[in-house]
């Protein structure tokens, strides 16, 4: 099947790393052109020496700040001639029990999900709404559905990011903007590797993930792979998924619990 995403305009947040590079990627592959971003310049010029970057812009900046996010938006929407996608991919996890989260915990953790969303939503929406098939996808975690204590606060976070996909998708409808989520379960990525590092385990890090899958109970029993995260997105993303909006998809091998 043909995606139709050919010489359509896709921006990705988070697009140097893991599910955000493996979605630069694959989209490139279908001949979209792609504006991809993330905080560190010298990271993404490492990223984009992989790929052909014919379609390719980049451009440093922190999903936090709103100014940044807007001159990214409008360079790219100058760049391609408007702009038909948006993946809110950036961010990170933050391992804290109840008792370890700071004050400053909650206020960045809350920060970095709704803002994080919320900039590059603001930004490209006039430039989505004259597209003739918009798309918004959040790349959530299942921990939105099944909150887990050791990661307390992103969990909460999750849970609210994904209510806000579903105000988005009603609130955007009228304007033709379809607005999805794609839940994480654990996927192989530079997380995972920065994960094992920091545990100092004499564990390779093949073996440390496979004890990992087997404690978190994945049915699949494997962690996923980047690119397997980023077909999903990709899915959404396209035209031929007109009809799907206000809902999720969960990329987890099976460890998510929930039937909702
Ligand atoms: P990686 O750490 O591999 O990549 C994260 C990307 O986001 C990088 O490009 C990073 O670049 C960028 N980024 C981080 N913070 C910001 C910021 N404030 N502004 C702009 N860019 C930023 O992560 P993954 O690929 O594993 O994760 C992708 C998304 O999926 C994240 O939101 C993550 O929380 C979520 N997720 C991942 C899971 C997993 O198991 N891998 C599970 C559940 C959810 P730079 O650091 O240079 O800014």
């Amino acid at each position: 099947m043909d995606l139709g995403l050919a010489d359509r305009t896709i921006l990705v947040t988070g697009g140097s790393s893991g599910v955000g590079l493996a979605t630069v990627r694959v989209l490139l592959d279908e001949g979209a052109n792609v504006a991809a971003c993330g905080r560190d310049a010298e990271r993404l010029a490492r990223a984009a020496a992989t790929l052909d970057r014919d379609r390719l812009l980049t451009g440093a900046c922190d999903v936090r700040d709103a100014d940044a996010v807007r001159a990214f938006t409008e360079r790219a929407a100058d760049t391609f001639g408007g702009l038909d996608g948006l993946v809110n991919n950036a961010g990170q996890s933050r391992m804290k029990n109840l008792d370890e989260s700071t004050a400053d915990d909650w206020r960045d953790e809350l920060e970095l999900k709704f803002h994080g969303v919320l900039n590059p939503l603001h930004a490209a929406r006039p430039h989505l709404a004259a597209s003739s098939a918009p798309s918004i996808v959040n790349v959530n975690a299942v921990l939105a559905k099944q909150p887990e204590p050791r990661l307390i606060t992103t969990s909460a976070a999750r849970a609210g990011i994904l209510n806000l996909s579903k105000s988005l998708a009603t609130a955007l409808a009228p304007e033709g903007i379809r607005v999805n989520s794609v839940c994480l379960g654990l996927i192989d990525t530079g997380q995972w590797t920065r994960r094992h590092a920091a545990a100092h385990t004499p564990q390779t890090y093949q073996d440390w993930q496979s004890h990992l899958a087997t404690d978190r109970g994945i049915a699949l029993g494997r962690l996923g792979r980047a690119e397997e995260a980023a077909y999903a997105i990709v899915t959404l993303l396209s035209p031929r998924a007109s009809y799907i909006t206000g809902t999720s998809i969960d990329v987890c091998g099976g460890v998510g619990r929930s039937i909702l």
